[in-house]
């Protein structure tokens, strides 16, 4: 029966990844442990701990051997399904609360979250804002029942916006296909597969689930989903909705350069936490109901050479 102040020595883990499993299996601060070392572990949560530790050591992400990760305040349940929430991602959140809250009273603000992975943004925003009306897409059910476990965890069923809208879809395919069913949304807001195929860092994501960093047509430069859903985007906004997107540390200015060829406007990008520009938006490209027949012409032909465009750089 190891002393406890023994296990975390021998562990062969940092002394903090230690202490974070002792606490999750024993329920302990970090203050009880350094105050009972003495105390002699035993029975089945010796058997978890050393099991719990063999995880880790092999490699495996913290958030998958302990089963949860914090997103913006909130403790998410993830699974190897989803990727596992970031920090970086939260500037995501700021963001979509910022353009929603900029909305003329009294309206019900509509987000939609397209590959919602854990539904950590989809979640945060409904956790934030209970009148804001919450859509999340994904293209895999299974991360869309983690999703949706996070929702009833985390959400009160008092929410005044009803619980979150779950659908599983391509990108925006179930949307329209149905396009009854669908609300124009006043903003959309993605943290895509952004991964480029032979990425030097895709070796130590190997734990995370490629659909959801590479996606499911890995391309050269990491871009193709958010090409996919800058060209699409417009058609499930109001004419003054915003699309924001998460992409990789160095995208920015292809992202930027995407949105503007496609008619975005007031495009930009925003800085994370470590002063990397994280996610870029536009405004939503054509006002249908104010243009006029020639712009509406002239906006055809834009976006007919945009696709052009397109299909010669994907
Ligand atoms: N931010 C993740 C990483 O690079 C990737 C997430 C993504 O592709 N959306 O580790």
């Amino acid at each position: 029966m190891p002393r406890l102040a023994d296990w975390t020595q021998a562990s062969g883990l940092p002394r903090l990844d230690a202490q974070v499993l002792v606490s999750a299996v024993l329920g302990w601060s970090r203050a009880q442990q350094l105050a009972h070392p003495e105390y002699a572990l035993r029975g089945t949560d010796l058997e978890r701990l050393d099991a719990l530790a063999a995880r880790l050591r092999a490699g495996e992400p913290l958030a998958y051997v302990l089963g949860e990760r914090e997103f913006y305040g909130l403790m998410f349940r993830v699974t190897p399904d989803v990727l596992i929430p970031r920090p970086d991602t939260e500037l995501l959140v700021e963001l979509a609360l910022q353009k929603l809250d900029a909305l003329p009273p009294p309206s019900t603000p509509r987000v939609l979250d397209v590959g919602t992975g854990s539904g950590a943004i989809a979640v945060a925003l409904a956790h934030a804002r209970a009148r804001t009306e919450v859509w999340a897409l994904d293209a895999s059910a299974s991360a869309l029942a983690v999703a949706q476990a996070n929702a009833w965890r985390l959400l009160s069923p008092q929410r005044a916006a009803g619980a979150i809208r779950f659908v599983q879809s391509d990108w925006f395919s179930a949307l329209r296909h149905d396009s009854n069913a669908a609300p124009r949304f006043d903003c959309i807001v993605s943290n895509p597969p952004y991964v480029a195929q032979h990425d030097p860092h895709l070796p130590a994501l190997r734990h995370e689930p490629a659909l959801a960093l590479t996606g499911q047509r890995p391309s050269a430069d990491g871009l193709d989903d958010i090409r996919h859903i800058i060209a699409q985007a417009a058609d499930f906004l109001h004419d003054s909705g915003w699309l924001l997107l998460e992409h990789g540390f160095d995208q920015a200015d292809a992202v930027r350069a995407l949105l503007t060829v496609h008619g975005w406007r007031a495009v930009f990008s925003a800085r994370d936490l470590a002063g990397i520009e994280r996610i870029s938006g536009g405004q939503c490209p054509h006002p249908r109901q104010m243009q006029s027949p020639r712009k509406i012409a002239r906006s055809t032909s834009n976006r007919k050479r945009s696709h052009v465009q397109r299909a010669g750089t994907d």
